[in-house]
């Protein structure tokens, strides 16, 4: 069976991580189980009787947010033409354009991967419930695609790779998602192993350390197009981002990182 989203990608899963869209930062849903779960029950029990929001979401919960299924394990909007015979029940809660446009970099990494890692990466969140596979801190595989479709392609493509495997690679949680474009440059390079080094978070640290000495102090003014119309690439502009603290390149800026980076991983990973 093709999958087609990260949100809801299999029968058994599904992600709630962006709802409702107000959310104070670094929430996690996890965090609030056991009282989240008795909310999400009752607003099943809501829906199944007929109730519908009749006012404008205030504070952080939804009334439309619930239990997809009889056991509990589907956390999803009960609201979402999805689960409603294609019509749109979000109206009244004021949030429906928002909640249209929600979107998150695991998701847009996900949508860019072929069928084959989709499949790979979702069966190794297969025993997972709605509050573990929603968790970034909690799930190893959010934490990949965090790095964009590169890197999480070729984890998938690693032989053997277990859940047990990916929650223990020490690098994963405390890398910066903005490195995962050069991790995947690195992987196309050495090839998919590179992932299983224990040391990659310092390597990358050294690496981007000197890269950062090559390419001098930021300038006082950030000059040129911004990084999102020079690079088509998402993943490289914000790797670029971070880096170098820019948000713009002048014409033929881009040439000069690039030869630098090249300069700079012939050392990786010293
Ligand atoms: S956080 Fe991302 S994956 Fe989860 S429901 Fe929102 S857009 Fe989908």
């Amino acid at each position: 069976m093709a999958i087609h989203s990260l949100c809801s990608p299999t029968p058994e899963l599904a992600c709630f991580a962006c709802c409702p869209p107000l959310r104070p930062p670094g929430y996690d849903h996890l965090d609030y189980r056991s009282s989240l779960t008795r909310l999400l029950s009752e607003n099943r029990g809501a829906f199944l009787a007929g109730h519908r929001p009749s006012r404008v979401i205030q504070g952080f919960w939804c009334p439309g947010l619930g239990f997809l299924d009889p056991a509990g394990r589907r956390v999803g909007c009960l609201l979402h033409p999805a689960a409603n015979q294609g019509r749109d029940l979000r109206g009244p809660t004021g949030y429906r354009d928002k909640c249209h446009r929600e979107s998150c970099a695991e998701a847009r990494a996900f949508d860019q991967l072929a069928q084959p890692p989709r499949t790979r990466l979702m069966e190794l969140c297969a025993a997972m419930d709605s509050f573990v596979f929603s968790s970034r801190r909690a799930n190893p595989v959010m934490r990949l695609l965090a790095l964009g479709p590169a890197t999480a392609a070729a984890a998938a493509e690693l032989p053997g790779l277990s859940l047990a495997e990916l929650t223990a690679w020490p690098w994963l949680s405390r890398v910066d998602p903005a490195l995962g474009w050069l991790i995947g440059r690195l992987v196309a390079e050495t090839g998919p192993e590179l992932l299983r080094r224990p040391e990659l978070h310092g390597d990358l640290q050294r690496l981007v350390h000197r890269l950062r000495r090559a390419l001098g102090p930021r300038p006082p003014l950030d000059q040129g197009q911004p990084l999102h119309q020079v690079m088509a690439d998402q993943w490289q502009a914000r790797f670029w981002r971070y880096v170098l603290k820019r948000n713009r390149a002048l014409a033929g800026q881009t040439q000069t990182w690039q030869a630098a980076l090249a300069a700079a991983c012939q050392h990786f990973p010293a």
